[in-house]
């Protein structure tokens, strides 16, 4: 089991009288080399259940268990390094920084996990090929089309090697070739690495392709699809 979620409930803003639920009592399980949708209108609770399966948010009550270990009471700093060793983001908008390259987007965050210079150049090179970007490398963010920045963002999240991909919404901004091909590339990534992938979409063709499909309504999670 790679992650449990146990009960998990968080609730928004201040009013007793009144709560906003972003997760409700969510049970999960998922294991590694899971392929999982999560799916369900704006306001349902997607990018909550994401940001604390990512424990960048913890749960009013309930738990969220990573490898059999609890991480809803963790600090800011085991928070921190708990992402940045386990988890790779991707967001709808790239969150690339523009005044880096391709190559620097990809190469920072093994500059935070304190890599050496030798490891840190092949893992970038292995995550740039992976995503077939590597003629792209010196490229700055406003020089690649939408497409090709979302393959960075890619590369980027997996050239840390994490057990687990979050991905909020990472078709969102793409016409609907590119997001298959985007989700494709997820699919590859998942099936040779046995990468555990966890995104969130209103794109019905992309649901129809996928194994596992959670549906998302006021905060509560209901298995919606175990097979294809
Ligand atoms: P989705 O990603 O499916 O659109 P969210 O998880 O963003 O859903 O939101 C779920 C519910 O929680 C919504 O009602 C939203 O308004 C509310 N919510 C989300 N984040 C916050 C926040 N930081 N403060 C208050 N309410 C929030
Ligand atoms: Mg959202």
């Amino acid at each position: 089991m790679l992650i449990e979620m146990d009960h998990a409930t968080k609730v928004y803003g201040q009013d007793p009288q009144n709560p906003v639920f972003g997760a409700k009592d969510v049970n999960l399980k998922i294991n590694q080399g899971d392929f999982i949708a999560l799916v369900g209108p704006s306001g349902s609770g997607k990018t909550t259940i994401l940001n604390l399966l990512a424990g960048l948010i913890s749960p009013n009550s309930g738990k969220i268990f990573f490898q059999g270990r609890e991480i809803q009471n963790y600090n800011l700093q085991d928070r921190t390094a708990h992402r940045l060793n386990h988890m790779g983001f991707i967001f709808q908008d790239y969150q690339l920084l523009p005044v880096l390259t391709t190559w620097e987007n990809v190469e920072f965050p093994l500059q935070l996990q304190k890599l050496s210079k030798d490891e840190i150049f092949t893992r970038v090179s292995w995550a740039l090929d992976q995503v077939g970007l590597s003629d792209k490398h010196k490229r700055f963010p406003h020089e690649l089309s939408g497409g090709q920045q979302q393959r960075v963002s890619i590369a980027r999240a997996i050239a840390s090697k994490p057990a687990l991909i979050l991905a909020d919404e990472p078709t969102a901004n793409l016409d609907s070739k590119t997001a298959q091909d985007i989700i494709e590339l997820f699919k590859k990534l998942n099936k040779e690495f046995s990468l555990t992938f966890i995104f969130s979409t209103h794109d019905q063709r992309l649901i129809n392709q996928v194994k596992r499909v959670l549906s998302v309504q006021d905060g509560q999670v209901f298995e919606k699809k175990d097979s294809l």
